[in-house]
């Protein structure tokens, strides 16, 4: 199976509202530096930058979709916000920064008014036929 997209609520419930923001701040930085996808384990590995200290080593395992647990190399026990970056780069639900300056004319006009508005820095591609979400900068 292709590698599952966590809804935000499954992100929330991983690591709480201030990791959630934490892990989108740090996945439109550019952070993640690798993503991997076992399909026959259901586990994803990653590599995220820190402050620092990095890169931490991120793996998240599921089971028919469904988070069943995640660990990381950093100094926080569970639900870190490396685990919630990769969750959102990992099946392409957000373009970091980088990415967004190259991204194609298509996803430009999905991505709506990125470039136009300042602070704009990131862009989260919604399910599809679902509405673009667009992320303020910090
Ligand atoms: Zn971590």
């Amino acid at each position: 199976m292709s590698i599952p997209r966590p809804t935000a609520q499954q992100l929330r419930g991983l690591a709480g509202d201030g990791g959630y923001q934490r892990g989108l701040d740090c996945a439109r930085r550019g952070r993640v530096l690798h993503t991997s996808w076992d399909a026959d384990a259901e586990t994803l590995t990653a590599e995220v930058l820190g402050g620092g200290h990095g890169p931490y080593r991120c793996r998240a395992r599921f089971r028919g979709g469904e988070i069943l647990s995640t660990s990381c190399t950093c100094p926080v026990p569970r639900g870190c916000k490396h685990v919630v970056a990769a969750l959102l780069v990992a099946p392409g639900m957000l373009i970091g920064e980088d990415r967004a300056r190259h991204a194609t004319r298509e996803s430009a006009r999905v991505a709506g008014r990125v470039g136009q508005v300042p602070g704009v820095t990131g862009v989260i591609v919604s399910p599809p036929g679902g509405p673009a979400e667009i992320v303020a900068g910090a």
